[in-house]
């Protein structure tokens, strides 16, 4: 089946890298071997304040999530992952995590999209984690440029039952901008679960985000 797969990628898809545009790695599909390993090797676990994250939100970052999210590639999640999980494993060791929550997408941009973009990279690890809901259907923050818009659309947008028996919870999100998403969906959680301990962790990191020192409590 996995052979089977294998052929109908490489029928449909250009194999070039999306990163440089030269001829892809067999094994990894979508980026050659040396855009692979300076993104591994940049990839390690990083803090800023409450925040983990692995890479800067670039132009790199940037493309590779567009890919991965909006051009519907679910397949690109396996080699995401794969550039993810060691230093996930890390942090979840290190800081003792008892439950993990990815930031959860609208029904209407699960429709369009077909998949969460998180849950589904905790899925290729074998993870498991808790689901929460959407229950706003919000504007994309990227169309949102001020952070007082952005803070508005995201009001009141989740909702969280109350987590019983745990004490340190993850939430992951693939990028963190101006952090609007992150801090409501940690209201609503602490709303309901007033002596949890929250760990936050983001693939990429904006610019913004160091600029207006974002701060998670
Ligand atoms: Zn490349």
């Amino acid at each position: 089946m996995k052979s089977l797969n294998h052929s109908i990628r490489q029928l449909f898809f250009k194999n070039n890298c999306i990163l440089c545009s030269e001829k892809a790695d067999d094994n990894l599909h979508y980026m050659c071997y040396n855009c692979y390993k300076s993104l591994k090797n940049i990839g390690k676990l990083k803090r800023f304040n409450d925040i983990y994250y692995l890479w800067n939100y670039d132009n790199k970052l940037k493309k590779i999530i567009e890919e991965y999210k909006f051009k519907n590639k679910l397949y690109m999640g396996e080699l995401l992952f794969d550039l993810i999980g060691v230093e996930l494993d890390k942090l979840i060791k290190k800081e003792k995590i008892d439950g993990i929550i990815p930031i959860p997408v609208s029904h209407k941009r699960l429709m369009e999209r077909g998949f969460n973009q998180v849950e589904e990279l905790l899925k290729f690890g074998g993870y498991s984690y808790i689901k929460s809901s959407r229950i706003k259907e919000t504007k994309h923050m990227y169309e949102l440029l001020n952070l007082e818009a952005r803070r508005k659309n995201i009001k009141s947008a989740f909702k969280i039952e109350r987590l019983k028996g745990l004490k340190k919870i993850l939430i992951i999100d693939d990028i963190i901008t101006t952090g609007s998403t992150m801090k409501e969906f940690i209201t609503e959680i602490k709303n309901n679960n007033n002596t949890i301990q929250i760990v936050v962790f983001t693939l990429a990191l904006s610019k913004t985000a160091k600029k207006i020192n974002l701060k998670m409590r």
